[in-house]
């Protein structure tokens, strides 16, 4: 079974005199440890895809089940349970706490979770080894360079070892150097197992994938696997 099943998905937005069709039918299965990347021009609606995808809204119409869960019939309390606990979120801004610990950035995503302070501090130490950032636990975001704020934010979205990590233009206020890193990141987390879903509208960035969606018009123009991913 595929961890994302979408069928014939519509979104439309009512804008009282209009409304606007941003997903026009789309069909996408992504299994466990697949890497993709959903690309399309702006206007074709990846926003509102990705809004789909992490729970954060429902369709219109048409299906979508996540790791076998019916999302599209859920309400907004059973969509907050299901995100925090399938989707690890990514950002372009990061969207750290200021004047806080990275330690305690990680641990946030858990403190809902019901498990003792130890044991959060414990997975969001593992977290931060993960991204390499094991000896910057006590430092705060402003001490950090966009890179290791960029880390801490991935650490943060696998604290609670998610089905899937959902990136929006991830590099999008990084250098080009720096964004080759945290791509050289997704590609070892990739190895590791998890399953990665990147939207992007760079070339550079979405050819590390393995597999790339694209959007036009809100409806799927292409599916193709990269069989070559460039590995800087
Ligand atoms: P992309 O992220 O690819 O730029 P979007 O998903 O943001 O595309 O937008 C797809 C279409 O839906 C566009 O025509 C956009 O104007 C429209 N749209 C997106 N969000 C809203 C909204 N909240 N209200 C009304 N229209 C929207
Ligand atoms: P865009 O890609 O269109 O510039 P953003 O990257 O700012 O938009 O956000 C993409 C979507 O994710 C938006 O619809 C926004 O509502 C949502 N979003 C952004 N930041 C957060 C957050 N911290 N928590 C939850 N949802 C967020």
């Amino acid at each position: 079974e595929p961890v994302i099943k979408i069928r014939e998905m519509r979104k439309v937005y009512d804008l009282g005199s209009t409304q606007v069709v941003a997903l026009a039918g789309l069909n996408i299965d992504v299994h466990k440890n697949e890497y993709l990347a959903i690309m399309g021009p702006s206007g074709s609606g990846k926003s509102t895809l990705m809004n789909m995808i992490g729970c954060l809204d429902t369709p219109s119409s048409g299906e979508y089940h996540l790791a076998n869960e019916p999302v599209y019939e859920m309400n907004d309390d059973e969509l907050a349970l299901i995100r925090n606990r399938e989707i690890g979120f990514i950002f372009q801004s990061f969207n750290l706490l200021p004047r806080t610990t990275i330690l305690r950035n990680v641990e946030l995503p858990l403190v809902y979770s019901g498990l003792p302070r130890e044991v959060r501090v414990e997975r969001a130490r593992i977290a931060l080894e993960k991204v390499g950032l094991a000896e910057r636990i006590n430092h705060q975001p402003n001490e950090l360079s966009g890179g290791q704020r960029q880390r801490v934010a991935i650490a943060r979205a696998l604290v609670n070892e998610p089905s899937i990590l959902l990136a929006d233009e991830p590099t999008g206020n990084l250098d080009s150097k720096t964004g080759e890193e945290i791509m050289r990141l997704f590609e070892d987390l990739y190895q590791q197992g998890h399953t990665l879903l990147v939207v992007t509208h760079e070339d550079d960035i979405a050819n590390h994938a393995r597999r790339c969606v694209r959007l036009r018009d809100g409806v799927v123009e292409s599916d193709e696997i990269i069989h070559e991913p460039e590995l800087a």
